[in-house]
């Protein structure tokens, strides 16, 4: 077998025996599949195939219905309603030092020295293997790169023989070591006590350096040492390294693939990398903006699959943005009896179909059933089988359409109404002092005029409003259009909450535009003098679907608040943040949500099709998991603005709320993936409900958010007939129809492990892994997840090694070569906050980041562990060209340089410390480095080339992004570098975890664990 994959050779030699704790022989595999299932007994800790929200439901027991809903006028007012007038009065209401080892290396190529030559303890007992041409990121079909090239010598200090290794410095504020496995009996983090050396995964340590580190650094420092124990030669070699940056293969494919035209025709075709610009032409397959596979040749066989322990998913986006090259989607009409589905398996018409009997019937792509062509959808048959108005029909033509849905797809069997989005603004202390309300209200009087509207009606939005205040009471508004004045009505019950109005909550902003002003104008004012501190929440979300429910409608609530909802209703809550928990067994508690009341909250907005998206102005912890536990069973987002003010926050939080408002959204959504015979969707992942195993429930799904789904075989797949799926979704448009969105995709099988490898997509795949550790961790210590990415990984890269790539010496580490970046990515996801449990960030950061990676799309995923470092200093400013990403590594920054760098969720401009001053000049307008303002949240509009440029590009990637960025402005060695080098994800993690090259490093001897 020709091997295929990037060979790269570090130089050192083999591993210890008895390192890494891998079962022996990879080929046997093991009783059960590791993958997805997170720790050894695959049913503790597997989520039940209906999903993690399924399994939370079923603890619920069903409320009964109609009790919020009161009849007659029983309502408690505390205030009410005089002379159509508002009335207004409230019931009484060490930083530690980092120094990153430098990944220099000589500046020049420098003489081609033999690697044994400049180190002192060669590896005797292992010929040195050559490395990869130096021009690596092109496939390496063949035979592993040999000749005569010595790699180019690595940095005569590598990292772990220099200063900084040994040095207490430079191990301040890291040292999460790569997960090993268990010290047995030993909770939380990987420290090994007294005789914990020898452990397997431990090696012996030395004594006496271990005292002078943080204890969260040993076991870092433990495993480095273990390779200068063992009297490896370990040196960094760039050459080495070259091959799998990730920068180089973005590049290469934006090289290889770039500006062309994607077609969809071909089966199990794998399409550009997510960072490469690209237009999709449809032709039977889904966009793969819309669907992502992990891979594009499934392997025939469970067997098969389960030895590779590559996951088998699909990551699903179903109203990705479309560019405005691509076509949009066509609507199709099937008449009164609705979209032709097939009668067994209830696929809906698509090119998978397959028409015979000169026309008269058509069998089944997805289970072989033989169906009635209906009279009406007829068609002959021309010479080569296919319909003669095959061109005419996009369910038969394409990969991406839409049906519109008759009454038998309605709620009730009625037709759907327009959504409605309600404004629920906390009114409590807090916000009024920091301005908030008056912030917010402010920006609906304009905002509303750019609500989300369907294509074929222009001008104005069919999406109604309406307005509730609260903090621990919560006061509803009139805003019929006849009223002259706004009404405010009281509900203090919390407990039982209702819509004390039916009539005039929600209206049409056109209609109503002068009532909403008023009573956007009058909210700030009213409750200016408030001393309430105290909020409620549950209520709130409570109140906002009954309202939907009240007007029969699907919608969205945007909630702004502040506070931990302590005041005396459901879903109270109080502090149960506690650091203590960090790095035990208990850890995973602080990210469970509250059962109760959310859980059945979320039920209730999800039957009504009432997402909740919540706007979070904490300046302390108010229990993110559980408040944000709703919204992420909704479809919904969390926004999250630490201590807010409106000087510095604002343009951030109010750009973040226009896309919100603005954005591409379907309601009351309903979607099912079918597949073809031999394989099924077992499991899912995002911003969703289940009630069974099969229907994935969304009160709504926006442009940004995506579903990952699992695959597992039930049967063998053929290499003839590929897998297909097929992706519905049933929704409402935001202009109340209903509509099914198809979405169909092929894919190969193959009873060759090298096909699936070949054809591995590594952004989708670290999305699945993503969100299925953020999932596991829920259950699961943290060291056991982390643990468990490694051992998955090294071993699908041993299955490659054993089973696909031509035998070599064990020195060399072979990657295949689709997925021979996935290990920085991996690298990074081990690092990222909710996995790396450190003391050092915020529990609610953390459990927010945990919650908004769960519906992320490949995009999303992979510029979050992969960010783009922009060098802007030396790039032309007269051209529209913005300089390619370079590898995030603090080996890239110069002095002299300007860097832009950005993962969708922070964006910094980093300014060396002898940043030209002309250059300084030009973009801030100020003399020189040191008068740049250090809280300036954007650039000075100025009329110079330099200028222009960099707000362009800053703007263009707001632009793209789903969600907003404060810009921060970071001076080199200044204090806030430090939110700037967590994000140079090749380097060593500041609150733990290992640098790119000690990762691969360890990955490597985990391979060859497993192959030994
Ligand atoms: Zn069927």
């Amino acid at each position: 077998m020709s091997q295929q994959g990037y060979v790269a050779t570090p130089p050192y030699s083999q591993a210890q025996p008895g390192m890494g704790g891998y079962p022996a022989g990879f080929g046997s595999s093991p009783a059960q599949p590791l993958y997805a299932h997170y720790g050894g007994q695959p049913q503790s800790f597997t989520a039940p195939p209906t999903g993690k929200a399924a399994f939370l439901w079923s603890l619920i027991p069903p409320v009964k219905s109609n009790r919020f809903y009161p009849t007659g006028l029983i309502l408690s007012f505390g205030k009410c309603v005089k002379k159509n007038k508002v009335i207004v009065r409230l019931h009484s209401c060490s930083v530690l030092k980092v120094v990153h080892p430098p990944l220099a290396y000589p500046a020049g190529p420098g003489p081609m020295q033999s690697p044994q030559a400049p180190h002192t303890s060669p590896p005797a007992q292992q010929p040195f293997q050559t490395a990869p041409p130096p021009t690596m990121g092109h496939s390496t079909l063949g035979p592993p790169p040999t000749g005569p090239h010595s790699p180019q010598m690595a940095h005569p200090q590598s990292p772990l023989a220099g200063p900084s290794m040994g040095g207490h410095q430079s191990m301040g504020g890291m040292g999460r070591p790569f997960p090993g496995p268990p010290p047995p009996g030993a909770g939380g983090f990987q420290q090994p006590g007294p005789g914990a050396a020898g452990q397997p995964g431990y090696p012996q340590q030395p004594q006496g350096t271990e005292a002078q580190l943080p204890d969260h650094c040993k076991a870092l420092w433990i495993c480095r040492a273990s390779f200068l124990e063992s009297d490896e030669a370990y040196s960094l070699n760039k050459t080495w390294l070259s091959g799998i940056i990730c920068t180089q293969v973005t590049e290469d494919d934006q090289a290889k693939r770039g500006g062309q035209v994607y077609t969809t025709n071909l089966r199990g075709q794998v399409p550009p990398l997510v960072t490469t610009d690209y237009t999709v032409q449809d032709q039977g397959n889904a966009s793969p903006r819309f669907m992502r596979c992990t891979t594009y040749s499934f392997p025939c066989t469970a067997d098969l699959a389960k030895q590779c322990q590559v996951p088998l998913g699909a990551i699903i986006k179903p109203f990705a943005k479309v560019p405005k090259n691509e076509t949009p989607l066509y609507v199709v009409n099937h008449g009164e009896t609705g979209p032709i589905r097939c009668n067994r398996c209830k696929a809906y018409m698509c090119p998978y179909m397959q028409f015979i009997d000169g026309g008269r019937r058509y069998q089944c792509g997805f289970c072989n059933c033989v169906n009635e062509v209906p009279a009406f959808y007829f068609q002959h048959l021309d010479h080569m089988g296919r319909r003669v108005d095959l061109y005419e029909r996009p369910e038969l033509l394409l990969g991406s359409y839409e049906f519109e849905a008759t009454l038998d797809y309605c709620k009730n069997n009625k037709p759907a109404s327009p959504p409605a989005y309600i404004f629920m603004i906390d009114v409590s202390y807090a916000n009024i002092k920091s301005g908030l309300v008056r912030l917010v209200c402010e920006e609906l009087k304009t905002l509303l005029d750019n609500l989300p509207r369907y294509t074929h009606n222009k001008h104005t939005s069919t999406v109604k409003v309406g307005f509730v205040t609260y903090n621990k009471i919560l006061h509803f508004y009139n805003v019929k259009s006849a009223l002259a004045q706004p009404q405010m009505m009281v509900v203090s019950d919390t407990a039982e909450m209702f819509v004390p109005l039916l009539d005039g909550f929600l209206v049409n902003f056109q209609e109503s535009r002068a009532v909403i002003t008023n009573l956007l104008d009058q909210i700030p004012d009213m409750f200016a003098d408030t001393n309430e501190s105290e909020t409620v929440f549950a209520p709130v979300i409570q109140a906002g679907v009954e309202a939907l429910k009240t007007a029969e409608c699907s919608g969205k609530l945007f909630i702004f608040h502040s506070s931990i909802p302590t005041a005396e209703a459901p879903g109270k809550l109080k502090n149960r943040d506690d650091k203590k928990l960090i790095n035990t067994e208990k850890e995973k508690t602080l990210f469970q949500p509250q059962k109760g009341v959310y859980e059945q909250l979320s039920k209730d907005c999800v039957s009504q099709g009432c997402s909740v998206d919540l706007f979070l102005f904490p300046s302390q912890y108010v229990d993110l998991a559980t408040m944000g536990d709703v919204p992420t069973h909704t479809g919904g987002s969390i926004f999250k603005y630490s201590n807010f003010q409106v000087y510095t926050n604002s343009m951030h939080f109010l750009s973040d709320l226009r896309k919100d408002v603005e954005k591409a959204i379907g309601f009351d959504a309903i979607m099912r993936v079918r597949t073809s015979t031999g394989f099924r969707a077992t499991n899912f992942f995002g911003a969703i409900h289940m009630n069974n195993t099969t229907d994935v429930e969304m009160a709504a799904v926006d442009c940004d958010k995506a579903v990952t789904v699992e695959f597992k075989h039930d049967d063998k797949l053929s290499e003839e007939t590929g897998a297909l799926m097929q992706c519905a979704l049933l929704y409402t448009t935001v202009s109340g129809q209903r509509r099914l969105r198809i979405h169909n995709l092929s894919l190969n099988c193959s009873a060759q492990l090298s096909e699936l490898y070949k054809s591995c997509e590594t952004d989708a795949l670290i999305n699945f892994f993503a969100k299925s550790a953020y999932r596991a961790m829920l259950n699961q210590p943290l060291k056991t997840v982390r643990e468990i990415l490694v051992n998955q990984t090294a071993h699908m890269l041993a299955c490659y090694r054993k089973n696909c790539a031509s035998p070599s010496a064990a020195s060399q580490l072979i990657l295949p070569d689709a997925m021979k970046v996935f290990p920085v990515y991996l690298n990074s996801l081990m690092k990222t906050g909710p996995l790396v449990g450190s003391a050092e960030l915020s529990t609610d950061d953390r459990a927010h980041q945990r919650l908004s990676t769960t519906a992320m799309g490949v995009e999303d995923t992979q510029l979050l562990l992969y960010p783009r470092l922009v060098p802007l200093h030396n790039m032309d400013f007269a051209s529209d060209v913005v300089p390619a990403p370079v590898r995030c590594s603090e080996e890239r920054l110069t002095d002299a340089g300007m860097f832009l760098l950005e993962n969708g969720r922070s964006l910094f401009l980093w300014l060396g410390q002898a940043c030209p001053p002309e250059l300084v000049q030009r973009v801030f307008n100020v003399p020189s480095l040191a008068h740049v303002p250090a809280d300036l949240s954007s650039l000075p509009v100025l009329d110079n080339p330099q200028s222009k440029k960099l707000r362009s590009i800053i703007d263009s990637l707001l632009d793209q992004r789903p969600s907003a960025m404060k810009l921060l402005i970071v001076k080199q060695k200044d204090r806030s570098e430090m939110l700037f080098r967590q994000h140079l994800v090749e380097d060593k993690g500041l609150h733990g975890g290992a640098s790119y090259m000690d990762f691969l490093c360890y990955v490597h001897r985990e391979i060859r664990q497993v192959l030994t």
